[in-house]
């Protein structure tokens, strides 16, 4: 059985874990940080199973502020990620977000609109004609408008991202454990000790639950309740020989979205019933029975389109809002949450974990104020309203 030490002790080693461990060791060189990850090869890890696409367009100033942020951390990933001998690149493709509405979406697409504009998002709103002149492949016929981002929306290679989170935290003096964190030492609202399977025990001023979809079964080992559940989402890799070209991120108003992936496409919707915790096999009906149609009826090309394969992973889903939750649990004193993040985390996660690197090392928020994703606000029964969750 062994015991050691650190500052701070991550619980998960994914995306959010691993910028955290960056940001800390970034802003205090000589703070001890050590990452639990019970995983390493994330076979089953949000952040290596992601549709990994950053997008301006939301509807809560906080969103759209992290977004700007993280945008530009992207831009820059190479040099701000690089260890000696290596090369970062996270493929990042600013091909913009396409939402579609018609007659009965118009309204809030238009006040998504003017939000975006109002906190300096990129964001155009397209007219039918311009809609069928800019993206010639789509059907028009039933669509009063779009709203298309300009610039600072796309995707990029989630799995590469967190690779270079992990090995410049590494380089920086993080220690990765392999391990599963099965039990906590609470005491006097406080975090003592955290336990991980083997025996091993680690003492630590800070803990942070950076647990993905399995968030809440960390939280009950520190004697609370986190409405996060894991949520299974299908993303289907397609085949279509026609050159369809720009093509965005479409988020169709039936509910699909669609990107294109190298000389594929990559796909999803949300699904008809949702239950928690379902094993992470792809739903092939859905696509058969609903997915193919309303793409072909949205994209004619697609009728000739073949499905190459599919793959699962969970929405880490904050049931309370859709919203992450970030920063200091208000109960357990030296414990902070980086949960929730409901489908945007991955693009989120180079701004929340700084914020939260920020709270330990400074005791605030410094570069950006996250406090909206306060745990508080469950506590309080207020929900923050994100009108464009995908
Ligand atoms: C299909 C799909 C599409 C998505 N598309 C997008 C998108 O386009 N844009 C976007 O921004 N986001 C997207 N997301 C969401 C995004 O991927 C997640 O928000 C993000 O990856 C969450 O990162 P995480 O580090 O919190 O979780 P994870 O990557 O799941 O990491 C959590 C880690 O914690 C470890 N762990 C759990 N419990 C323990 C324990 N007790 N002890 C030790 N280790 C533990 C796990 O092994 C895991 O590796 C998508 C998600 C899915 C599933």
């Amino acid at each position: 059985m062994t015991f050691s030490r650190a500052d701070v002790a991550i619980v998960g080693g994914g995306i959010m874990g691993s910028a955290l461990a960056y940001w800390l060791t970034r802003l205090d060189p000589n703070m001890s940080v050590v990452v639990v990850e019970r995983d390493p090869t994330y076979a089953t890890a949000s952040s290596a199973l992601s549709a990994a696409s950053i997008r301006q367009q939301f509807t809560t100033p906080v969103n759209i502020r992290i977004s700007q942020a993280s945008i530009g951390f992207m831009r820059q990933a190479d040099e701000l990620l690089e260890v000696p001998g290596g090369v970062v690149d996270i493929g990042l493709k600013e091909r913009g977000y396409l939402y579609l509405a018609r007659t009965s979406g118009l309204a809030s697409l238009r006040r998504a609109h003017t939000i975006q504009r109002e906190f300096g998002a990129d964001v155009a709103l397209l007219s039918t004609s311009e809609l069928a002149a800019r993206f010639p492949w789509l059907h028009t016929a039933d669509l009063l408008a779009g709203s298309f981002g300009l610039s600072g929306e796309g995707w990029f290679d989630g799995y590469a991202l967190l690779s270079a989170f992990r090995a410049r935290a590494r380089a920086q003096g993080v220690t990765y454990q392999r391990g599963e964190v099965s039990a906590m030492d609470v005491k006097n609202g406080r975090i003592e000790c955290v336990h991980l399977g083997d025996g091993t025990r680690i003492a630590s001023r800070y803990v942070v639950n950076a647990a993905g979809p399995w968030a809440r079964s960390v939280a009950k080992l520190a004697g609370f309740d986190l409405p996060v559940a894991a949520r299974k989402r299908t993303v289907y890799v397609i085949g279509c020989r026609a050159r369809l070209e720009p093509f965005p991120l479409l988020i169709d108003p039936s509910g699909f979205w669609i990107r294109p992936e190298g000389v594929s496409y990559i796909a999803g919707m949300p699904p008809a019933s949702d239950p928690d915790d379902s094993p992470l096999e792809p739903d092939y009906d859905a696509f058969e029975s609903v997915l193919w149609p309303a793409l072909a009826e949205r994209i004619p090309a697609f009728e000739a389109a073949r499905l190459e394969r599919a793959w699962a992973g969970y929405y880490e889903m904050n049931l309370f809002d859709h919203n992450g939750i970030v920063g200091f649990h208000p109960q357990v004193g030296n414990l902070l949450l980086l949960n929730g993040f409901s489908g945007h985390g991955i693009q989120q996660a180079p701004v929340v974990s700084r914020g939260v690197a920020e709270l330990i090392c400074h005791g605030r928020f410094v570069t950006l104020d996250l406090s909206d994703l306060s745990y508080n606000r469950l506590l309080e029964n207020r929900p923050l309203l994100e009108l464009n969750v995908i």
